[in-house]
């Protein structure tokens, strides 16, 4: 794993923006792995600037969100569907035929949820996978004790993730309870995981994921075996780690 320190909240969102256009760059039709919440709203500014200034082309892309609330319409406005289109599709030159969030309706979610792992494979696999972290260590919403080799499935938010969640709705009992994600097993077959963290409340489940061992009761952790993984934290999230960790990644300049 890679850990990097960052400052400011601006300033990891602009190393992951950079790492994601690099991949496009380099590889025009790549298949990015997507996530919502407030963590990676920063990085999808920069990739919008990035785009409108000619910097990265999204028009061969695909990309595939890890997790959808069940029960909510695509155009709710706390949807994940919504989100993403709010916070980055409108604003990249990205084919709307070409975004994928698991569905938050469907008559039968073990089909769905194997359909979706299906896309994911047709597509040739994610190449990146964007992550935050819950307050509880969770990635997407694989809470504590998933199995590490979780496929895309149906899981029941713990009361923490419905609390965390409640700021977004009018009231608590409208959180959803249920939702759709993508497994730990779906996860860390992308070829590179980012993972990003800022806020006080990221410091536990950071120093966990970083310097703790396995556990499925902190589901982060199973990063520690992924053999492309970086992680991204601004300082007040990194404020309980023990060891040092570098402020750039790790290049070769030849
Ligand atoms: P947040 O959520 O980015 O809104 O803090 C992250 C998560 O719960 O995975």
């Amino acid at each position: 794993m890679e850990v990097i320190i960052k400052e400011t909240y601006e300033e990891m969102s602009k190393l992951a923006a950079e790492m994601i256009a690099e991949q496009v760059n380099n590889k025009p039709d790549s298949v990015l792995g997507f996530a919502t919440g407030s963590t990676p709203v920063g990085t999808y500014r920069e990739l919008i600037r990035l785009n409108k200034e000619g910097k990265v082309d999204f028009s061969e892309v695909k990309t595939f969100n890890l997790d959808e609330y069940i029960g909510l319409d695509p155009e709710h406005d706390q949807s994940y569907h919504y989100f993403m289109k709010e916070n980055l599709f409108a604003h990249i030159n990205i084919k709307p035929e070409n975004w994928y969030v698991p569905p938050g309706k469907a008559d039968d979610f073990t089909k769905a949820c194997k359909e979706y792992e299906q896309m994911i494979a047709d597509s040739g696999g994610l190449d990146i996978q964007l992550l935050g972290i819950g307050g509880n260590g969770h990635i997407a919403f694989n809470e504590p004790v998933s199995s590490l080799g979780s496929r895309t499935r149906v899981k029941t938010l713990t009361k923490d993730t419905i609390e965390d969640n409640a700021r977004f709705f009018e009231n608590i009992e409208d959180v959803p309870r249920f939702a759709v994600t993508m497994g730990i097993g779906t996860i860390m077959e992308a070829r590179k995981v980012i993972l990003l963290a800022n806020k006080a409340n990221k410091s536990d489940a950071i120093a966990a994921t970083i310097e703790g061992p396995i556990t499925a009761m902190v589901p982060a952790t199973v990063v520690q075996l992924h053999r492309d993984a970086i992680i991204i934290v601004e300082k007040e999230a990194a404020s309980k780690l023990k060891g040092e960790y570098p402020s750039e990644p790790a290049v070769l300049k030849l």
